[in-house]
């Protein structure tokens, strides 16, 4: 099967890899973060790859998007300087990214 790409956590940019377990209800299969340990539902697979279904629901999440961060700034404040934002917003996104 062709690899399944998940993007990265939304919430520390740390990878995330799936992960196979049992419950009650049986196996299943979800999507977790390597470094936070933030996860997708679980997914029970039927007769079916289970994966394909715990990768959507882990890549369904927009991915990060500074622009709107800054828009979103910029209406609750119309006098903050724009430039200032987007710099400050573009150097937070590098350390979010680190590592
Ligand atoms: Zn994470």
């Amino acid at each position: 099967m062709a690899e399944i790409e998940l993007k990265r956590c939304p919430c520390c940019y740390g990878t995330a890899e799936f992960v196979e377990d049992f419950d009650d209800h049986g196996r299943f299969v979800a999507v977790a973060c390597t470094r936070c340990g933030m996860g997708s539902g679980k997914h029970y697979p039927l007769m079916d790859d289970a994966r394909p279904n715990a990768a959507n629901e882990w890549n369904r999440r927009p991915d990060l998007d500074m622009t709107v961060l800054v828009d979103g700034v910029m209406d609750l404040f119309p006098g903050a300087d724009r430039q200032a934002l987007t710099c400050l917003a573009q150097l937070a996104e590098k350390a979010v990214r680190r590592g």
